[in-house]
C-alpha cells in the first residue's frame, strides 16, 4: 500500500479545502469499500480525509415533510431510524439487505453511495479494465460477467453498480447535496450517476472535490406501503444479483401511483420509467405488473453469461408488485 497522510476534518469547509489541496486525496467514510481498494492498490490516494467527525449525522424533518439524511449517519442508524421505518420503510429494507451488522455500523450514507463497482476485473490491477484505466479495455465483455448489467451497459463496460440503499433512493427521488470550494450545490438522483457512454471512468455528476454532505428525501405518501427484495446467492452478506425497491398506491383495485427501481442490472441504481408509465392508471392485476416488468426489460441487452437476469427480474417485479396490491386490498 502506498503511503498516504492521514487528516481529520472537523468542518465541511475545512474538509473541502483539504481535498481542493491535493488532487491526490480522498475522502474517507467508514472506511469499509476505499480501504479494500487501497489494499488491493486500485487506489492509491496520497492524503485520506476523514469525514466521520463532521456535524453531518443527523437524520431530520424538513418544511415540506420530507427527511434530510446527513452524508455521514452511518449505515446501521440510517435503517433504525422510526421515520425512515415509518415512512419508507423500503430504504430501510434496503440497507439491512447490505453487508453485514459491523460493516452497517461503519459505512456512511456518502460512502455508500460512491462505493466503487464489485466487477472482479477492476478489483484486479493485473487485467485491463476500462473503468480503472481508461482505454484499456473490458475483459468482461468476454469473459466472467455473470453479475453484469442488462440495462444501460456499453461494450465500454458492463459493471452494476453494488449499492442497495441506493435503489430505494432512486425509487424516492432523492437528491443529493455536496459541497465544493466554490459553495454547495445538488444533484437529483435520476441525473447523480453518469450513463456509462464510453466514459465507465466517469461515474458521478459530482464536481471535482465535493464533499457529499447529505441527501434529501421528498415527501412520498405512497413509500409508507413500499418494499425492497435483493435476490443473492447467499443468504445473507451478499451483494445482489438483482433487487427491486417499489412503492404502490392502489385506490378501488386501481394504481394510483407507483415507483420502481431494480438493482445489480445497470451502472446505477435503475428507475424503472416504462414500467411505472404502465402501471400508473391500470388494474392493480398480475397480468398489468408482467406487462409493466415486459415494457421495463424490453430495452434489457444481457450478455450470454448474464441473461439469467432478465427472468429473475421479471419474476422479481411480478411477484414485489402483487404482494404490495395484496396487502393494499386488505
Ligand atoms: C464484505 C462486504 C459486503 C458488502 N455487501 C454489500 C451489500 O450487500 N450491499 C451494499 O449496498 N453494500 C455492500 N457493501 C459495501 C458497503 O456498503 C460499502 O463499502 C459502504 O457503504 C461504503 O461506505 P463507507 O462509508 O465505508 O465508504 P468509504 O469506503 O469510506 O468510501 C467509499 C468512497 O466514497 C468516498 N466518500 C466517502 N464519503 C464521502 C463523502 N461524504 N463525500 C464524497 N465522497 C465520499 C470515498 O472517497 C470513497 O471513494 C459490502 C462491503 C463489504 C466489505
Ligand atoms: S465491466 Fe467495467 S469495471 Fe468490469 S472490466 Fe469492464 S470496464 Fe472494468
Amino acid at each position: 500500500m502506498r503511503e498516504f497522510d492521514y487528516r481529520r476534518a472537523d468542518d465541511v469547509p475545512g474538509a473541502v479545502a483539504l481535498l481542493d489541496a491535493d488532487p491526490d486525496a480522498r475522502y474517507l467514510g467508514g472506511g469499509t469499500n476505499l480501504v479494500d481498494l487501497m489494499r488491493t492498490g486500485v487506489e492509491r490516494p496520497a492524503r485520506l480525509v476523514d469525514v466521520r467527525r463532521l456535524p453531518l449525522d443527523r437524520i431530520e424533518p424538513t418544511d415540506d415533510g420530507g427527511l434530510r439524511i446527513g452524508a455521514t449517519v452511518t449505515n446501521s442508524d440510517l435503517a433504525a431510524h422510526p421515520e425512515v421505518r415509518r415512512r419508507y420503510p423500503a430504504l430501510t429494507e434496503a440497507v439491512l439487505a447490505g453487508a453485514s451488522g459491523q460493516l452497517r455500523n461503519m459505512a456512511t450514507v456518502g460512502g455508500n453511495l460512491l462505493q466503487r463497482t464489485r466487477c472482479g476485473y477492476f478489483a484486479d490491477v493485473t487485467k485491463p479494465c476500462n473503468k480503472r484505466l481508461p482505454g484499456s479495455g473490458c475483459p468482461a465483455v468476454e469473459g466472467e460477467h455473470h453479475n453484469h448489467a442488462v440495462l444501460g451497459a456499453t461494450e465500454h463496460c458492463v459493471a452494476v453498480h453494488p449499492s442497495d440503499m441506493g435503489v430505494a433512493l432512486a425509487a424516492f427521488d432523492a437528491v443529493v447535496s455536496y459541497r465544493t470550494a466554490d459553495g454547495p450545490g445538488e444533484s437529483a438522483f435520476a441525473d447523480f450517476y453518469l450513463p456509462v457512454g464510453d466514459t465507465p471512468h466517469r461515474e458521478t455528476a459530482l464536481p471535482q472535490g465535493a464533499l457529499v454532505t447529505g441527501i434529501t428525501l421528498p415527501p412520498v405518501p405512497s413509500a409508507a406501503r413500499s418494499r425492497y427484495r435483493k435476490v443473492r446467492e447467499r443468504a445473507s452478506y451478499a451483494f445482489a444479483i438483482g433487487s427491486v425497491a417499489a412503492a404502490l398506491d392502489v385506490s378501488n383495485g386501481v394504481v394510483r401511483e407507483a415507483r420502481l427501481a431494480l438493482g445489480a442490472v445497470a451502472s446505477r441504481p435503475w428507475r424503472a420509467h416504462a414500467a411505472e408509465r404502465v402501471l400508473n392508471g391500470a388494474p392493480a392485476s398480475a397480468d398489468y405488473f408482467a406487462a409493466a416488468a415486459d415494457a421495463e426489460l424490453a430495452a434489457a441487452r444481457p450478455l450470454p453469461g448474464n441473461a439469467y437476469k432478465v427472468t429473475l427480474m421479471r419474476n422479481l417485479m411480478v411477484a414485489v408488485l402483487s404482494e404490495l396490491a395484496e396487502e393494499a386490498a386488505r
